[in-house]
Parts: structure tokens; sequence; C-alpha cells
């Protein structure tokens, strides 16, 4: 159980500093994911990392608190809440189990989230029921085996046949690829004609032409599910174009910047994990005579750890709260996700010195929190992607 004073997640009060107060839906969707954590995630997270299995029994417990419809209308059986909730739950589902975190923030994020935007009324009304009861999970695909940061000049090609598209191409390195049954995807018309020829679209894994390509196996996150994605002449009914023609670049990058504001609640989540471990095991830990946390240099580095996760979460609640209110949210989503990424690494790295050998056990949850830590400077945008990101808006005349 987590001390209030170390680990006080988003509280009212903070809310109140930000402007905002937790309602009474936010606190109690707080407060679910939370003892879900506790008591099921927590217990379980060991297990998935070391069979590598997909938490299938987490994400079904999930669907029936409604966790895979959290930004779906309420008319299409979702809880209808905001960024600032989906923000809330991812934090404490990461802090749990990172495997099941990017499960869910893909779903929800990536999918759900521009399904919101940029879907018709009739794509909304087909996906959501099925998304926000967790029947069917959710995907994004983009990156391929040689086009990751450089999602600009993806290969996959699609061409107009009468009333389908036809997709070629592979798609790489895909979270949830082998058990989502609904995937937004991209491909171009013509890859000279870069950004422009680039269209969105929401596919079936039971399309003529879908296959699952290979699964990775992983550092980190290693319960989450990777896989490649091939579409060989696949067909796809024209109504499941997402957005306009060529409009499919534009959307990939407005989905990413709520994606990120997702990774930047699992960085958050992961570093408050190593920060509850690290303190349960100083109190706990006895050495030349005292508590390993009376130790002056064990208590700096729990002070650092604490301030650092603070930050990170308050510009990860920033960028959540700009996003719901309809503003501008690149730059500090970016900020969120960079801030967020480095101090799960910095805490798990901190958590690992503090628990000295112990940490290194394969039985101790630190060793893998270490693991699961990486990939957050990774997906969705590197941390060389998003230090662009926030440079070319901090620059004078730019963004
Ligand atoms: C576990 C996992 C899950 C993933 N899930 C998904 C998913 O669900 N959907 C999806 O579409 N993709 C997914 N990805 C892909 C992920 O988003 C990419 O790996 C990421 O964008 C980086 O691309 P890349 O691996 O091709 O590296 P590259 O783009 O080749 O980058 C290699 C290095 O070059 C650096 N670099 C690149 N461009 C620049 C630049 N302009 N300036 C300075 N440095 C630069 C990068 O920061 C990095 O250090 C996932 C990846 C992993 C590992």
């Amino acid at each position: 159980m987590r001390d209030d004073e170390t680990s006080a997640g988003i509280d009212g009060s903070l809310g109140a500093m930000l402007g905002t107060t937790l309602s009474p839906e936010h606190s109690k969707l707080q407060q679910t994911c939370r003892e879900f954590a506790d008591e099921v995630l927590i217990p379980a997270a060991d297990l998935h990392d070391r069979e590598e299995s997909y938490p299938a029994r987490n994400v079904d417990r999930l669907a029936k608190l409604g966790m895979m419809g959290i930004l779906a209308p309420v008319r299409f059986g979702g809880l209808g809440m905001d960024n600032l909730g989906l923000c809330l739950a991812l934090e404490e589902i990461n802090r749990g189990c990172a495997s099941t975190g990017v499960t869910l923030s893909v779903h929800n994020s990536l999918l759900s989230s521009p399904l919101l935007h940029f879907g018709t009324e009739a794509q909304q009304e087909k996906f959501f029921p099925r998304l926000a009861s967790g029947e069917s999970l959710g995907a994004y695909a983009i990156t391929e085996p040689d086009h990751g940061s450089d999602a600009v000049g993806i290969e996959t090609t699609c061409r107009r046949e009468g009333d389908e598209w036809v997709l070629n191409g592979t798609k790489a390195w895909i979270t949830n690829g082998s058990h989502a049954s609904i995937v937004i995807t991209f491909a171009t018309i013509d890859p000279s004609m870069r950004s422009r020829g680039i269209h969105a679209f929401v596919i079936e894994n039971t399309m003529p032409g879908f296959s699952v390509g290979k699964k990775e196996k992983k550092l980190g996150i290693r319960g989450s599910d990777t896989v490649q994605l091939v579409f060989d002449e696949m067909r796809v009914p024209a109504e499941n174009l997402l957005g306009e023609e060529g409009q499919g670049f534009k959307i990939a990058m407005h989905t990413l910047d709520g994606g990120r504001i997702g990774i930047a609640t699992q960085g958050v989540g992961i570093a408050q994990a190593c920060l509850d471990a690290t303190v349960s095991f100083a109190e706990g830990h006895q050495m030349f005579g005292r508590k390993l946390a009376d130790n002056q240099l064990a208590s700096h580095k729990i002070a650092d750890m604490a301030t650092r996760i603070e930050a990170a979460r308050l510009l990860t609640v920033r960028a959540a709260l700009l996003k719901d209110a309809g503003l501008p949210h690149s730059r500090q989503a970016s900020m969120a996700k960079l801030s967020a990424s480095e101090i799960a690494n910095d805490a798990a790295r901190m958590a690992l010195e503090i628990h000295g050998g112990a940490g290194l056990g394969r039985q101790n949850p630190v060793e893998r929190l270490f693991r699961d830590a990486k990939i957050t400077e990774i997906y969705e945008g590197t941390s060389q992607i998003q230090r662009l990101v926030i440079a070319r808006h901090v620059r004078p005349g730019r963004g």
C-alpha cells in the first residue's frame, strides 16, 4: 500500500492549482484503477513478464470496469470521460503493470481518440460499441520496418478500385497487433507525395489480405503484444477511410500528440512504482545500525525521485487539460512524455541502486521496472524526436 505523503497522485488540491477540481467521476475513476492496480495488477505483473504472456484476464476485468471505453461516448456504451480522466486511470494502471498499461493506452488514446475526432457518425456507430465493451481490442499501425521516426516516408501503398481501397505493405512493432480486431493504419497513394499522399483507414482483422506477421521478443513490457502486420492486396471498403483523402499524416500526428500523453502516464506510473518500492525497501532495510531510509544519501535520492515524478505528473495533467479544452497541446504533450520517460528511467536506476544486489534479482519488481522503463523513451516518438518537436515550438517564429 502506498504512503500518501510520498505518492499522493493527483488529488483535489492539485486539481485546484491546475484550474480544475477533480469531479466525483474523476475521483471514482482514479480510485477504481488505484485499487485494481494494488489488488490485481501488481500481483500478476511479474508472471506476465516472465511468461511473456498477454494480460488477457487483466484486460477483460478492466473492460468490465469500463476502462476500454474511457473516451468512448456514453451513447455507444463508453464512460464518455475526458483526457484528464484517461490520464488518471492510465497512471494507476501503468503503476500496476506497464504491459497492461500500454495495451489500454493504445486502445483508448490511439484508436478511440482519432475515431472520436475524425470518424464519421456511421464509423463511430459501427466501431465504438465493440471497442467500449472490450469485445474488440484496438491497435494503431504506422511504423514500418524501414520507417519509424521518418513516418512521412511510409511505403505501404493504397489504391482505389471501385468501392474499395487495396492496401499492400508491412507494419512493424505494432502493439496489440495479434489480439486487435480493429486497427487504424496508414498508407500512401504515392510515396513521392510524402505527407500529402498519406491516407488513414480503420481496418478489421477479418478483411481479405490481412495477416499477422512475426511476434517480437522484447527487453521490457514483455506481456504486451508486439507484432508485424502484413497487408497483401488487403481490400478495405471505401467507407473505412478515416477523415479525408490525403489527411492521413495530419491524423497520425494529431493522434500521436494524445498518445504521448498516454505514454507520459506510463512513465509517471513506472516511476511511482519505483519510488513506492524504494521507500518500502529503505524503511525496512537496516544497515550500520539504522534504517537505510535514515541515511542522508538515500533520503536525498528519494526526495529527487518524488520531486521529479511530481513535475512530470503536472506536465502530463496539463497537457491533458489543454487537449480537453481544445487548445494546442503538441509542445506540452512532448514535454510531458520527455520528462516522464526520463524520470521513469532515472527512478528505475535509483531504485535499483538503493536495493543493492537485491535489485538485480528476478524476483524483485524493480528489476522488471528497470526493463519496462526503457520503452517509454522510444515509442510514440523517441526522446530525440520529442526534443525536435519542443525546439520547433519554442524557436522564434516557429510553432
Ligand atoms: C515495444 C514497441 C511497441 C511499439 N508500438 C507501436 C505501435 O503500436 N504502433 C506503431 O505504429 N509503432 C509502434 N512502435 C514503433 C515505434 O514508434 C518506433 O520504434 C519509434 O518511433 C522509433 O522508430 P525506429 O524504431 O524506426 O527508430 P528510428 O526512427 O530508425 O531511430 C533510430 C535512432 O535515430 C534517432 N533519430 C531519428 N530521427 C532523428 C532526427 N531527425 N534527429 C535526431 N535523431 C533522430 C532516434 O531518436 C533513434 O535514436 C513500437 C515500438 C516498440 C519498440
